[in-house]
């Protein structure tokens, strides 16, 4: 069982709850579905997913998915609802409600730096390439090191042949780079923009999630899942914990709207 809720949490809970029209918005991978080695393999566990479509129900509350992966990925995983915001490739593909049933990824990144990154896997057996619509990533996760780092230089020099407007990303075992920029926080402020909520919670568990936090305001929550550094105010452990958070959340705004 997780930590019971800080009651500072608790009471920013309530507050938020409250309010005229509320954004929940979270992160999808290690904040409600727990982390699996296989990414296709991903769901949310059973009580946030429940959470989530009785809080749909609600007047005034709205729920956004906000993740790293391409829409095209969360569609499969994320199985979300008609009703949601989904925000996907870090902030660079914002869906409103509905727009996903006819959504087309735009697979945009041009052909000639996929060979070039091709060309950069066969010559490292072991590394593989994920294309996703903005960008390309090489992993080199399992494979021995020192030709790990050849890879990963080689994936380098692709992109600064590429020229400026690439934006690369070095993480654990991966080289990343993207024709756009953009953060979870740009995401967030987009979806802010056209919704107008009163006040947002934004939950997440990644470096990433970062950029989401650091837009919010003084009327907003943000709660960083599991450990690391981070600028949230509040904690919470797991993705059990933010199934209750999401729960507790329900309870109050249900009965807020029953006049009780
Ligand atoms: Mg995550």
């Amino acid at each position: 069982m997780p930590e019971p809720m800080s009651s500072e949490l608790t009471e920013a809970l309530s507050a938020f709850a409250s309010k005229d029209t509320i954004l929940i918005a979270l992160d999808f991978d290690g904040t409600f579905a727990p982390l699996v080695d296989d990414p296709e393999a991903s769901r949310m566990i059973a009580p946030a997913r429940k959470a989530l479509e009785n809080l749909t129900t609600l007047p005034g509350v709205t729920i956004a998915i906000v993740t790293g992966r391409a829409i095209d990925s969360v569609k499969r995983v994320a199985e979300p609802l008609n009703e949601w915001f989904l925000v996907g490739s870090h902030g660079i593909e914002v869906l409103s409600p509905g727009e996903v049933t006819d959504y087309e990824t735009p697979w945009l990144v041009p052909g000639d730096l996929i060979k070039d990154f091709e060309a950069v896997i066969a010559a490292h057996p072991g590394t593989r390439l994920e294309q996703k619509p903005f960008g390309l990533a090489l992993h080199t996760r399992g494979v021995e090191e020192q030709l790990a780092r050849h890879a990963e230089a080689a994936a380098h020099e692709v992109c600064d042949a590429w020229g400026e407007e690439l934006v690369v990303r070095t993480g654990h075992g991966i080289v990343e780079c993207s024709i756009q920029d953009a953060t979870k926080g740009d995401g967030i402020a987009e979806v802010r923009r056209r919704l107008n909520p009163t006040a947002v919670l934004f939950a997440g568990d990644d470096r990433t999630d970062e950029d989401g936090f650091a837009v919010l305001g003084e009327q907003d929550v943000a709660i960083r899942v599991g450990g690391g550094e981070t600028i949230a105010p509040y904690r919470l452990d797991d993705a059990h914990a933010v199934a209750e958070a999401l729960w507790f959340i329900h309870d109050k705004r249900a009965s807020v709207d029953s006049g009780s």
